[in-house]
């Protein structure tokens, strides 16, 4: 697929028959199963200044916090318990020695023998070769917006071709790499999106985590609209499509802007995991990136999963 072929699919495709191939083929690469990644944000202290993102350090109103390791065990035990295939680890960015996060990593592993996400930010290419060597096995950090120059003014002082760079370096390493954008950013245009999901093709993303904008009342870009969720969906079904073996995630932020039916139509898109959150409730209240942030727990998920007909290994 070239990048005219996706801006086609992107502008005129029929939805019902896109949908239709995405699902064709979802069925004979995936099957029916639907992956189940228990999220523990450990943190939401963060050292860059995203625009978009309600943790930027700039937020003066939000009441920060970190998780112990202990917490983060017993979070893992939970998520576990409750028939999660795999740990993902979230945070804010901050630029702190790995070790505290290895060790982290090596407990759950040596307890649990799954494999562990970490979704931490850009680091040096030795940060990521220890957190291997501790046990994790893949690592989500998302392009965001293929389009440089968006970038730029999104990250002040941070450019695409760096975080480019983290995930070509994942890559080599030998995780599998979780990449992901978002839909409705202020001044991104449906040719920019071709090229976020060309990109995504071009990285090799074994991953790839695609949600809505959704605004954050303490961030410069307050005031602008969320992404469309319909057009989420025509893209995660394009990407499917692009991606036939990749993982992709019915993300959170569809079920915010749709409670009922956004995670529902994200799997019936072509997504093939959900990520509820094991984060403990008093802390997960202020792991705010974007406001009325719909958690989204075990017992709904499976009530989702089951309501496409699809399988899980929920409990
Ligand atoms: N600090 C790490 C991981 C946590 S942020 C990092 O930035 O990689 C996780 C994701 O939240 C980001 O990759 C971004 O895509 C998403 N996000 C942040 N603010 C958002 C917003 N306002 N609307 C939608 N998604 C947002
Ligand atoms: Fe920090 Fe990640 Fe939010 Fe950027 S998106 S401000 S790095 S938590």
């Amino acid at each position: 697929m070239d990048k005219k072929e996706i801006l086609h699919l992107l502008k005129e495709a029929p939805i019902e028959s896109l949908l239709e191939s995405a699902n064709t083929i979802l069925e004979k690469t995936k099957g029916n199963h639907v992956h189940i990644r228990g999220l523990i944000e450990f943190s939401n202290i963060c050292s860059r200044n995203c625009l978009y993102c309600g943790l930027r350090a700039q937020n003066k109103d939000i009441k920060r916090y970190s998780l112990t390791q202990d917490n983060i065990l017993d979070a893992a035990g939970a998520a576990i318990n409750a028939g999660c295939d795999t740990i993902v680890l979230q945070s804010g960015e901050v630029s702190g020695a790995p070790q505290w996060l290895g060790e982290v990593v090596r407990e759950i592993k040596n307890n649990f023998h799954l494999p562990i996400t970490l979704s931490v930010g850009e680091r040096k290419r030795q940060d990521y070769e220890y957190w291997r060597d501790c046990g994790a096995d893949r690592y989500l950090v998302k392009h965001e917006t293929a389009d440089p120059i968006l970038y730029e003014k999104l990250h002040p002082g941070f450019s695409l071709n760096d975080r480019i760079n983290c995930l070509k370096i994942l890559k080599e390493l030998g995780y599998e790499i979780g990449d992901g954008f978002m839909v409705g950013l202020p001044g991104q245009t449906l040719e920019s999106l071709a090229d976020d999901i060309y990109l995504t093709m071009q990285l090799g993303a074994d991953m790839c985590g695609v949600g809505p904008f959704i605004p954050q009342k303490n961030t410069p870009l307050a005031n602008y609209a969320n992404g469309s969720p319909d057009l989420v969906l025509r893209i995660i079904a394009i990407l499917r499509l692009a991606l036939p073996n990749a993982n992709l995630p019915a993300t959170t932020a569809l079920a915010t802007l749709d409670p009922a039916l956004g995670q529902k139509n994200g799997l019936l898109a072509g997504a093939n995991v959900l990520m509820p959150s094991f984060t403990p409730a008093e802390y997960a209240e202020n792991y705010i990136i974007y406001d009325n942030k719909n958690r989204v727990a075990v017992k709904e998920a499976k009530e989702v999963i089951e309501s496409c007909g699809r399988t899980h290994p929920l409990g």
